[in-house]
């Protein structure tokens, strides 16, 4: 009955000519143009004063639409990479494959794409299979298209709008509008031939329905669950951007959990398994992960380090314990865990490309735990000087809240760090009988020493 009316107001089924969109007016939609950043408010006039098609489209006006504050503005135009180039003094091109063009307005980067057709289909019907890989997957998506074309080729209906500031109307060519009000997840085309296009439309199917509390239309909830192994063909930096968008979305609990309910995670990615088949680490997890959607709605910074390490601390304590209970490398505890931490990266390094850097903040957090226990001598001195000292006492608090070690342990740091001076020095420990014996042991013979 409501979608009967909802689709009526907003033009599902609507009447014309065949293919041609909805135009909606801002008495139906609501947004209106001071609503858009300036940037790509202006980025869209130029563009239309210089005779071009052009509308911020997208995630943006979606997430407006859903009453969300848009992360980013993307712009659509017919204008080619250089005639959007020739439009704006502090502009440049970037890609080489599909060339878009960011420009800069004040502190905004706005990105504006040329219309682009979709290639998928083409192949299929030309029988001319070289853009996809064997199972169908989209290697190239470099064609010019049109407006329409360029509607086709988005994934879900609510992110094919297109806002036009100027006249304050959306032009929605799949119903999106009809479906964001239905809180209808609905793919643009056959679901499974678009997950064989690109497999990495089933994790953003369950982000975008987590984030915008919208349920997935079983038309493209049903294949997932067979098709999710596709995901294990695409390339690795590729699936790990998708993992910190759907981490950090704001909505991590909600979206892991929505994998798990979409079957989208049994052998998928080492990651996920991590995440939701660890029954010891769980309670961490969850803590870590609904303490990053508290950060990300409170507008804080987040680091994917942090993240990472919390997701994968669990693997490592127990490739840790492993190592030392196998007694093959001397079984030194500091050596064990170094051993450790990079087995448990390179376990994750072969589906998901953590960067460098971020693995080397990961393993900094890591290699700080074990050096919190000591807290006699100058030790815990040095602890305090370390540059990511502040990351990995947070962590060291998440896992003194997930009952993972003492909580005194944590309150110790806290008081340690708060007081300086003698106070701060009449809290350290005695040293340890058998740390004393070792200290004793390496004054004499300092060849010997190297254990640690
Ligand atoms: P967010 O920015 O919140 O992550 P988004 O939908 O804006 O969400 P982007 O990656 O910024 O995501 O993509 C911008 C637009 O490009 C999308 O709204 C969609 O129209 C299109 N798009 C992105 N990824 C795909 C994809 N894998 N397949 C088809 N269209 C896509
Ligand atoms: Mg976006």
């Amino acid at each position: 009955m409501i979608r009967k009316l909802i689709s009526r107001v907003f033009g599902r089924k609507s009447p014309g000519s065949p293919g041609a969109p909805a135009i909606i007016g801002v008495n139906k939609h609501g947004i209106r143009r001071e609503q858009i950043s300036s940037g790509s408010r202006r980025t869209v006039e130029t563009l239309q004063q210089q005779g071009y098609k052009a509308y911020v489209v997208g995630g943006a006006v979606r997430d407006l639409l859903a009453g969300f504050t848009p992360k980013d503005y993307d712009v659509a135009t017919n204008a080619t990479p250089e005639q959007v180039r020739h439009c704006f003094r502090r502009s440049r091109i970037i890609g080489r494959r599909f060339q878009i063009v960011h420009v800069l307005m004040g502190s905004e980067t706005i990105e504006v794409t040329t219309f682009r057709g979709h290639h998928g289909e083409q192949g299929q019907h030309s029988g001319n299979k070289a853009h996809t890989d064997e199972q169908g997957r989209v290697l190239r998506d470099n064609v010019f298209g049109s407006e329409k074309d360029d509607a086709a080729r988005r994934d879900f209906t609510v992110n094919a709008l297109y806002f036009d500031p100027t006249s304050e109307t959306i032009v929605d060519y799949h119903h999106g509008v009809a479906d964001l009000k239905q809180k209808t997840l609905r793919m643009i085309g056959d679901p499974k031939t678009r997950y064989r296009e690109d497999p990495v439309r089933m994790l953003r199917a369950v982000r975008l329905a987590a984030k915008l509390g919208l349920s997935i239309d079983p038309e493209a909830s049903r294949p997932i669950r067979e098709m999710s192994v596709l995901i294990e063909n695409v390339p690795p930096s590729r699936l790990f951007d998708e993992m910190l968008k759907l981490l950090t979305s704001g909505y991590a609990v909600k979206c892991v959990q929505q994998l798990r309910a979409e079957g989208l995670h049994n052998g998928l990615l080492p990651l996920l398994d991590v995440i939701l088949d660890q029954p010891l680490g769980e309670r961490f997890v969850m803590l870590a992960l609904e303490n990053t959607d508290r950060r990300v709605r409170e507008g804080k910074a987040t680091s994917p380090g942090f993240l990472f390490a919390t997701l994968l601390w669990h693997e490592v304590l127990a490739k840790w314990e492993a190592i030392l209970n196998s007694g093959e490398r001397g079984t030194a505890r500091i050596p064990a865990l170094f051993l450790a931490m990079d087995a448990v990266l390179d376990v994750q390094a072969e589906k998901l490309a953590i960067t460098r850097r971020i693995a080397g903040d990961i393993k900094d957090i890591w290699a700080l735990q074990p050096r919190f226990e000591q807290r006699s001598g100058k030790r815990p001195y040095g602890v305090l000087e370390q540059p990511r000292f502040r990351a990995g006492y947070d962590f060291l608090l998440l896992r003194a809240e997930s009952g993972e070690v003492d909580s005194e342990l944590g309150q110790w740091w806290t008081d340690f760090m708060n007081r300086d001076g003698e106070a701060r020095a009449a809290m350290l420990l005695p040293p340890k009988a058998d740390e004393a014996k070792k200290r004793r042991r390496r004054k004499r013979k300092p060849a010997a020493a190297s254990a640690e």
